[in-house]
C-alpha cells in the first residue's frame, strides 16, 4: 500500500484557510476547483467522505465582522450561519456533478457512547452505500468544552476510523510536515515519508499554524496517531491547487505521507 490511487474509502479533510480568503469571505475559485476534483474522483469509483471545517470563518465573513469572535456564543452564531452557507454551496456545486451531499454534524460525546457511535456508523454505511458524499463537521453549535474534538484534524481521523476508511487527505495551506518551521527557518526541508510517529516526529511539528484554521502541523500528527494504528494511510498536502490530488492518483510523490500500520 502507499498507492493513493489504490485507495477505496477516502476521507478528505479541507482547512477553513483553503476555503476561505484572509478576510473570511468564501475562496469560490478554491472550493469550485475543490468539488471538482472531488466529483471526479468519486466518479473514478473511491467513496469519498469530506470533513470541512470553514463554518465559522464563512460566518464572520457573512456577517462582515472584522474578525472572529472571542467568546463562545458569538462563535456558535458564526458558526450557525456559516454552516448554513457552506452546505448551501457544497449542495449546489457537488449538485452540478451530480453528486449527492450529507451534513453529518458531531461532537465528542457522540462517537464516544457507544449506542450512539452505532447509530452514525449505521449512517455513514447507508449513505456510502447509496453513494452519497457525507459532508462532516463538528457541531460547532451546542459545542462546549467537554464534548468539543476541538479541531478537524482529530476529527477527520476519527471520521476515517468510524468509516473504515483505508486513506485519509489532509488539505492545508502548507506542503507538509517540515524538519522545522518553513515559514521562519529556510533550511527547513520537507519530510516525504513517515513510517513511525516517534518523539522526533512530534518535535518537529510544532507552530505551523495559521491564523484561519485552528489547527497547525501538530493537530496534524495527532490525527496519523488516531488514524495510522488503524489502518488508515495518511497524506498531508497543500490544498492551493486541488488539482494536487489528481497528482497523487497519477503517482507522483506529494506531501507527507504516514503508512498505515498493519491492523493487530
Ligand atoms: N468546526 C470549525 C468550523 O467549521 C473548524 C474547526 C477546525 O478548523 O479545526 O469553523
Amino acid at each position: 500500500m502507499g498507492e493513493f490511487r489504490q485507495i477505496k474509502r477516502l476521507v478528505v479533510k479541507v482547512g477553513s484557510s483553503t476555503l476561505t480568503h484572509e478576510n473570511g469571505m468564501v475562496n469560490i475559485r478554491r472550493i469550485e476547483h475543490l468539488v471538482k476534483v472531488l466529483s471526479d474522483i468519486r466518479n473514478s469509483g473511491k467513496e469519498i467522505v469530506l470533513v470541512s471545517s470553514g463554518a465559522i470563518a464563512i460566518g464572520v465573513g457573512k456577517l462582515g465582522l472584522k474578525e472572529k469572535p472571542k467568546d463562545i456564543p458569538g462563535k456558535q452564531a458564526c458558526a450557525a450561519v456559516g454552516q448554513c452557507e457552506l452546505m448551501y454551496l457544497y449542495d449546489k456545486l457537488f449538485g452540478e456533478y451530480n453528486h449527492n451531499v450529507a451534513q453529518v454534524l458531531l461532537t465528542r460525546d457522540v462517537v464516544e457512547n457507544s449506542a450512539r457511535k452505532e447509530n452514525v456508523v449505521n449512517t455513514f454505511d447507508k449513505l456510502l452505500e447509496m453513494g452519497i458524499i457525507p459532508i462532516v463537521n463538528e457541531n460547532d453549535t451546542v459545542s462546549i468544552e467537554e464534548i468539543k474534538f476541538g479541531d478537524n484534524d482529530t476529527l477527520s481521523a476519527i471520521v476515517a476510523n468510524l468509516v473504515n476508511a483505508d486513506g485519509l487527505l489532509l488539505l492545508t495551506d502548507i506542503e507538509g510536515l517540515y524538519t522545522a518551521n518553513p515559514r521562519e527557518n529556510p533550511d527547513a526541508v520537507l519530510i516525504e515519508r513517515v513510517e513511525k510517529i516517534d518523539d522526533y516526529i512530534l518535535s518537529v511539528a510544532s507552530g505551523a499554524g495559521s491564523s484561519r484554521g485552528t489547527g497547525g502541523m501538530i493537530t496534524k500528527i495527532h490525527a496519523a496517531e488516531i488514524a495510522v494504528p488503524n489502518g488508515v494511510n495518511m497524506w498531508i498536502i497543500n490544498g492551493d491547487n486541488p488539482d494536487k490530488m489528481y497528482r497523487l492518483l497519477d503517482g507522483e510523490k506529494l506531501g507527507t505521507y504516514f503508512k498505515a500500520y498493519e491492523k493487530q
